[in-house]
């Protein structure tokens, strides 16, 4: 039953599907997006909340790319804060409470405006190929539909199997059916599948919580808007609260760690090394007398609550007693255990950095699928693998976007060229250049990018182009103004510096760690058009200039070494002088250039050193 053709399909519409879905249909390609259920669509199976450390840089870069996450969180957000103020601005980090129902209905709906986009339920159980080819693919209902390209973004659906306690069922998160049948197809058609797994807390119901007996933990005013095109004045609308396990949790988990489908081996996938189940932290980190718990709210219209922090696969009756022994929730209503789901994932050092499958023309992956964890590193990949499946079929090179330039870049780079042993969460110590790539830049970094790309619409790129102006303007302004002793006397006493004896530039001032721009403006008048952001661009800017300096050096060092590319079909086997580990590991990931070949594990800078030299001679060779 052959239903027709598309230019690409996307399989799955979680936070990888729906950027992938947006982006090729916007840059001109005739898409048709494939999920289990519409009901399913941008669900949050997991926290209901967008961002965190180093996850809101991604979102962040996402939205300058003139992706979706960004807006649809700034749509629905219950509560919003920046984390890591106590710390440097590399690591500030918006996160947002975000209403699960709402978030599906903005996402939903938007996919359905998009134009030159289908959205269809049905559920994809093989992948058409010819010769290496993608072809199309069936569904369950036998409907075929051809297709250029085919992006998987199939998340924790695949052969999704969730566990709580003894009692293990086929299943996707939520009641949502697991996708069965797809992995044997990708697995004939070459893919290398793994088997990973990760965990939720249990949901409860807010007036079986005792919420006098806990920390309330408020938003921040004003409130910060992931996008760029986000106006404000936003408002909080909710409050989290924080309570603690206690020694009475950990002996009753411990007591039935035997039960847990985890330590009794029933769980072959391998979980999260950064988000470790209850029973996790209890075993591993045994000293610790309490771990910390956050009761947030799911909704505006549900009194479901999610306990961050808590994901259990232990069995009802043990969560109900671990539960019970908390402060605040000794009277919990349980309305959906914790759980742990396994599910397929491919091995991503099959995948070249435009997210294309080495051995697969035409095939994508994205999102979970690919071995990471996360909203926001499965929508920064699919925004990728939609621009670069839709480019394929437009006849265009491939979006790359280097590890130097951004948080995504450095994902997709490590994905691709490390591989990974558990779920990847973004962290911002996987950066070698977080002081240059932070979340207030996102837009000097990527807009551009995504203007050229065909991302980036007018109504963005007209605000972008005035910010830039602006904060030209205002560099300038504080290069030019000279403030007099007697005008900043107040502020020199304030801060506890000594006074000023000669005029120094507002610039000078704004490098001294105790001023901030704020203050600034206090004494030299506000500058023109200048937001939020742009100011805190041009104090972190100022005040970080060396540090910055020497970062953007060693980006130049490293654009140099990637510069210097590699033949695609080259074999190192001919190379005595590497060593043989490392010959056997550039021929598998095979490196666009060499400075993808000296980030492969096991690849040493000695090999480096004699491919460098073999490709110069090579290079010589060929004149
Ligand atoms: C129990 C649980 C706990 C989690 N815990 C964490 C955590 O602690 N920290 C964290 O960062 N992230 C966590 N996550 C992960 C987070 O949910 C995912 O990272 C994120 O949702 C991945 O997005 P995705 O787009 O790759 O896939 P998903 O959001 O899972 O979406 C997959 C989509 O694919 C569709 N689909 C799948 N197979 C098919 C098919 N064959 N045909 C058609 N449609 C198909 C589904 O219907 C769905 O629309 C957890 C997820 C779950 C389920």
């Amino acid at each position: 039953m052959y239903l027709g053709k598309y230019d690409v399909i996307v399989v799955g519409a979680g936070h990888a599907g729906i950027e992938a879905a947006v982006a090729s249909a916007r840059l001109g390609c005739h898409t048709a997006l494939f999920t289990m259920s519409l009901d399913g669509i941008g669900n949050l199976p997991c926290n209901p909340s967008i961002g965190g450390t180093a996850k809101g840089h991604l979102v962040r870069e996402i939205d300058a790319l003139g992706g979706v996450m960004g807006l649809a969180a700034d749509a629905t957000f219950l509560q919003s804060r920046m984390l890591n103020l106590g710390k440097g601005p590399a690591v500030h980090s918006l996160r947002v409470q975000t209403d699960r129902q709402r978030y599906h209905e903005y996402t939903k709906q938007l996919l359905e405006r998009t134009e030159n986009l289908e959205l269809k339920q049905g559920e994809v159980v093989d992948l058409l190929t010819e010769q290496g080819k993608v072809k199309g693919v069936r569904t369950r209902l036998l409907a075929e539909y051809g297709a250029k390209a085919v992006i998987i973004a199939t998340g924790t659906y695949l052969a999704g199997k969730i566990f709580v306690g003894e009692a293990s069922i086929d299943s996707g998160p939520d009641g949502q059916h697991a996708a069965l049948g797809l992995s044997d197809s990708l697995r004939k058609a070459g893919v290398t599948l793994r088997r990973f797994k990760t965990g939720t807390p249990a949901r409860a119901n807010r007036r079986s919580i005792d919420f006098s007996r806990m920390e309330v933990q408020y938003g921040d005013e004003p409130v910060i808007p992931f996008s760029f095109m986000t106006e404000g004045p936003l408002k909080n609308k909710v409050v989290c609260h924080i309570t603690y396990t206690n020694p009475e949790t950990h002996k009753i988990i411990l007591d039935n760690i035997h039960r847990s489908p985890l330590y009794g081996g029933a769980i072959e996938g391998i979980g999260p090394r950064y988000c470790p189940s209850i029973e996790d932290k209890v075993v591993r980190f045994s000293d610790k007398p309490r771990h910390q718990i956050f009761v947030e709210p799911c909704g505006e219209n549900t009194d479901e609550m999610y306990l961050q922090g808590m994901s259990s696969s232990l069995p009802e009756d043990v969560q109900n007693d671990f539960y019970h022994t908390i402060q605040g929730l000794e009277h919990l209503e349980i309305m959906r255990p914790a759980y742990a789901i396994e599910y397929d994932c491919c091995d991503s050092t099959e995948l070249d950095a435009s997210l294309e499958f080495k051995q697969i023309s035409g095939l994508y992956g994205a999102g979970q699928f690919n071995g990471t964890s996360g909203y926001e590193e499965a929508a920064a990949q699919g925004l990728v693998a939609g621009v670069n499946a839709a480019r394929s079929v437009l006849g265009k090179d491939p979006l790359i976007l280097p590890r130097q330039g951004s948080y995504i870049g450095t994902l997709i780079d490590d994905l691709v060229t490390k591989g990974v042993m558990d779920p990847y969460r973004m962290m911002t110590s996987r950066s070698e250049y977080r002081l240059y790539l932070r979340q207030d830049n996102a837009d000097e970094r990527l807009t551009p990018t995504g203007r050229e790309i065909g991302l980036v619409d007018d109504a963005r790129w007209e605000k972008f182009l005035q910010a830039q102006q602006a904060k030209k303007a205002e560099l300038l302004r504080l290069e030019k103004r000279v403030v007099r002793p007697a005008e900043a006397a107040a502020l020199m006493e304030r801060t506890g510096q000594p006074a000023l004896v000669s005029g120094v530039t507002a610039l000078e001032l704004l490098r001294r760690p105790a001023i901030s721009y704020k203050d600034l403006v206090e004494i030299i008048g506000p500058g023109e058009k200048i937001t939020d952001l742009v100011a805190s661009q041009i104090s972190t800017e100022v005040k970080y200039e060396g540090y910055i300096r020497r970062q953007q050096a060693k980006i130049r060092d490293l654009h140099r070494q990637e510069s210097v590319e590699i033949p695609k079909d080259l074999d190192y086997s001919q190379f005595d002088g590497i060593r043989l580990e490392a010959r056997e590991k550039l021929n598998k990931i095979r490196p666009k250039n060499l400075g993808q070949a000296g980030r492969i594990p096991g690849v040493n800078p000695s090999d480096i050193a004699v491919l460098a030299v073999e490709l110069t001679v090579l290079k010589n060779k060929n004149g």
